[in-house]
């Protein structure tokens, strides 16, 4: 049965999954949702089984109705090979007690490698299918990760081009390095003089831009989005969920039907809108765990059931949720609103007016799945520290947040159901963060990469690719600008103006 998608503002269009993908934001800058949840059509048994690739394909199909067989099972051999470090894609890491669902043995070792992977094999299928002639250009805002990770994805893929704009100041030395070092002459990085919602909010203004959007039809180019509100990357994410409740059935850690917990450390609210997805298509998932850092507007909005970005915008050592505006929670209002656009156009011009909302209490009862909790910088350090003491484990800050949100939720519940906590980077990635956690007097004084050969003999692990890579490769980006020069940066980057500012 073919599924279609709609904005959640209440445009009564209703499109195709590829084309979906194609935009990204709605033309009322609401978010394609789709018009139902569908239900897995295969049994846990018999999923249990499966490789990761087999696995993405009965999700995916039922989300993407208008690829065929082929062209699905075509992008997801793509995306899912050797870039992986491991044949498993998404292992599962059992240390003591916990289980942790590792997303981050992709290209550029975070979980944002799990979607971006497949993202731009998906919108190149889509275009084909929709007689796209123009060349596509991906515009995204990144807080580090989804930005080197997407950049890995479409570098030198033809036909189209990709724009990446992060906060200067605002992700680690080695997520920098990652992304001003990237290949491809369709690739563009420029740091932001503002913070990640100041990139973010610049980015969705360039995509509403009327004038803009002409100015580029007429040179051949336009716009998609590669953030976490395009549909082609929420989709794949629901995948490892699944893959990982077969995998614990498969080891008899879990038995059909029974519950399971997933915790999620929560920026944009991409991750764990995909397990809240899972969970509706009928996989056995109990509660949702959403563990912020100190950013905490998602942990006192789901005790509250107010949202509320006034306040200080606080820069963690888990940099990629580190985020005041989560822009897929909109999903989920829309959902709880019982698919009222209204309501939601209501509350989202609220959060532009007045950077708050309060949900009704109607909406509130539907969010009994979900609840919230969140670790200190103190706090995080501290999990990081002991896991590895107890353990010999390492993990990176934004899974610290969550293990420690974990550890809080069961010494308040006491629920002991079988948990999966999201593992959303490798420790390499965040090495001076991880390191000092761990002994911040013996590792204090060291350079990022004395740092990274110490990790490598504390974990014993090997350093992977990605880090390697960096060691030598050179600066190939260098522009920054201001937040109200995005636009002219953008249109200098594809040569339909020239001004020579940024001199590309
Ligand atoms: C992006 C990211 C997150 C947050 O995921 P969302 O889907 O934005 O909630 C958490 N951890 C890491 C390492 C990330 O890169």
């Amino acid at each position: 049965m073919e599924l279609l998608y709609k904005s959640t503002r209440g445009d009564k269009a209703e499109i195709t999954a590829s084309q979906a993908i194609l935009q990204g934001l709605a033309g009322d800058g609401g978010l394609f949702v789709p018009v139902r949840i569908p239900r897995l059509d295969i049994s846990l048994k018999e999923l249990a089984g499966m490789s990761y690739q087999k696995t993405a394909y009965e999700v995916m199909k039922l989300f993407l109705t208008d690829f065929t067989e082929e062209e699905l099972k075509h992008c997801i051999a793509c995306a899912y090979d050797e870039k992986f470090d491991t044949e498993a894609i998404a292992p599962l890491a059992k240390v003591k007690g916990a289980c942790y669902l590792e997303l981050f043995h992709g290209a550029t070792i975070a979980f944002k490698d799990m979607a971006l992977s497949i993202l731009p094999y998906l919108m190149t299928t889509a275009a084909g299918k929709n007689g796209v002639k123009n060349e596509i250009v991906i515009l995204t805002a990144t807080s580090g990760d989804t930005g080197k990770a997407a950049l890995a994805g479409f570098a030198d893929v033809p036909g189209t081009r990709i724009i990446v704009f992060y906060p200067k100041d605002g992700v680690s030395p080695i997520q920098e390095k990652q992304m001003v070092t990237q290949k491809g002459d369709n690739t563009l990085v420029v740091g932001i003089r503002g913070n990640f919602d100041d990139a973010q909010n610049g980015v969705k203004e360039l995509f509403g831009d009327q004038e803009l959007k002409e100015e580029l039809l007429e040179a051949g180019f336009q716009f998609s989005s590669a953030n976490s509100i395009n549909i082609g990357r929420l989709v794949p994410q629901i995948v490892y969920y699944v893959y990982a409740y077969a995998k614990l059935l498969e080891s008899g850690e879990l038995s059909e039907g029974e519950k399971l917990n997933v915790v999620v450390p929560t920026g944009n609210f991409g991750n764990i809108l995909a397990a809240y997805y899972a969970k509706q298509m009928g996989l056995p998932v109990g509660k949702l765990i959403c563990a912020s850092n100190d950013n905490k507007v998602l942990y006192d909005f789901f005790r509250t059931g107010e949202y509320d970005r006034n306040r200080p915008f606080i820069l963690t050592t888990s940099p990629s949720m580190d985020i005041l505006i989560s822009s897929n929670l909109e999903r989920l209002l829309y959902r709880i609103a019982g698919g009222d656009a209204e309501k939601d156009v209501e509350l989202m011009s609220r959060l532009g007016t007045e950077g708050r909302y309060e949900i009704t209490p109607e909406m509130r009862e539907k969010l009994s799945d979900f609840c919230g909790y969140y670790a200190t910088e103190k706090e995080t350090a501290k999990q990081i520290a002991e896991v590895y003491e107890d353990t010999g484990y390492v993990m990176d800050p934004h899974t610290a947040v969550a293990a420690c949100a974990y550890g809080k939720y069961t010494a308040e519940t006491k629920d002991t159901a079988k948990t999966v906590i999201a593992s959303t980077a490798s420790p390499y990635k965040f090495t001076r963060s991880v390191m000092e956690a761990i002994d911040k007097e013996q590792y204090g004084g060291m350079t990022d990469f004395e740092l990274i050969d110490e990790l490598a003999a504390i974990s014993k692990t090997e350093i992977p690719n990605a880090i390697r890579e960096i060691r030598t490769a050179p600066v190939r980006h260098k522009a920054v600008c201001g937040v109200n020069e995005m636009k002219q940066t953008v249109l200098e980057f594809l040569g339909v103006k020239t001004g020579g500012t940024y001199g590309f």
